[in-house]
């Protein structure tokens, strides 16, 4: 979830972030919390790909970002290097 109103040209995406009209319990939910909502929105999100991308580049921990959750990423991120090696 973008949380800052940078222009660069990667973050272009930010511009039709449909979390930034939601609130942020919505993606930065209390441990245990259901990230159903959250998830939901960010599939009706223009922008999913490029948030996803940006947040396993920026190695963001926390909330759920591009329709995934911290977990979700960590597991994508291991999944991503056992591919490689
Ligand atoms: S994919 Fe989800 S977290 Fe990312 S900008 Fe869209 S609504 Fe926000």
């Amino acid at each position: 979830m973008p949380m800052n109103t940078i222009t660069e040209p990667e973050l272009a995406w930010q511009e039709t972030a449909l979390c930034a009209q939601a609130g942020p319990e919505f993606f930065f939910p209390a441990p245990g919390s259901s990230t159903r909502e959250a998830k939901q929105l960010c599939g009706a999100c223009e922008g999913r790909v490029a948030c996803l991308e940006y947040a396993l580049a920026n190695d963001e921990r926390f909330g759920v970002w591009g329709g995934l959750s911290e977990k979700e990423r960590l597991r994508m991120r291991r999944d991503q290097a056992r591919g490689r090696g």
